[in-house]
């Protein structure tokens, strides 16, 4: 295995395929494996059944180092109560607190308050759809405004956290670590396999592969992965207790 901190360009992004620690994946493969497997296996949640910007923002914000089964009951509550933007901007602090207190990490509420007056006051009420914009918004990240620009506007950006980064660095046989997340390397890699046509559901895809089969606190179940045909670990796995 090589070093996580190579230079950049040492991971070759060819026409034909995606390289990186001296393992070769063809991308046309990969996607058309996963997106396969995502059609069956993609889980269902409420904020994935909309691509209303405002909707998917709130969930995403939720979803902040937040399980989904606490993320759920809260979300339905606050769409129920907030509906869009100008509802939020006009619901007092205490009346937000108290529809997300259960989730915790209580100072991400001031920030969502903070965000619907922001909205209001320089984007007409409206979430808008261009990266800078999105991240000059309280609270919103990096993997935020990709996750709104992808699943509301459809657009190509690639998720990058530590799910997806832990399959990248799998299927390349690359070491790991939390930072990786921001690591150009990673990011490069996980921009050259995506799937540009379908880039929503190639992400949900991704996503849920990191949920259901390349677990994290589990060993991976290779046995069963879509993408045991690409990647370095699932191969040295399965080689090793045949
Ligand atoms: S083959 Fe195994 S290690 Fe590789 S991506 Fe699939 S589950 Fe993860």
């Amino acid at each position: 295995m090589s070093s996580e901190e190579d230079h950049p360009d040492r991971s070759q992004i060819a026409h034909e395929g995606v390289e990186a620690g001296g393992h070769r994946v063809d991308a046309q493969g990969f996607r058309s494996r996963l997106l396969a497997w995502g059609r069956d296996h993609v889980r269902s949640f409420p904020w994935r059944e909309t691509d209303e910007p405002y909707r998917l923002l709130m969930a995403e914000v939720m979803l902040h180092r937040t399980q989904v089964r606490q993320v759920l009951p809260v979300y339905e509550r606050f769409i129920v109560l907030f509906p869009d933007v100008a509802a939020l901007a006009r619901a007092s602090r205490e009346s937000v607190h108290a529809v997300m207190g259960p989730l915790g990490l209580h100072w991400r509420i001031d920030l969502v308050a903070d965000m619907a007056a922001d909205l209001v006051g320089r984007f007409g009420g409206r979430v808008p759809s261009d990266r800078e914009a999105l991240l000059s918004l309280p609270g919103v990240s990096d993997y935020i405004a990709s996750a709104v620009r992808c699943f509301s506007f459809g657009l190509d950006d690639a998720l990058v956290d530590t799910n997806t980064v832990r399959i990248v660095g799998r299927v390349f046989g690359l070491p790991t670590k939390p930072s990786s997340r921001r690591n150009r390397r990673f990011r490069d890699l996980h921009v050259a396999l995506l799937d540009r046509e379908r880039p929503a559901d190639y992400n949900y895809s991704l996503l849920d592969l990191g949920h259901l089969v390349c677990l994290s606190r589990r060993a991976p179940e290779c046995e069963r992965c879509p993408l045991l045909a690409s990647c370095a670990t699932g191969a040295a796995r399965l080689a090793v207790t045949a």
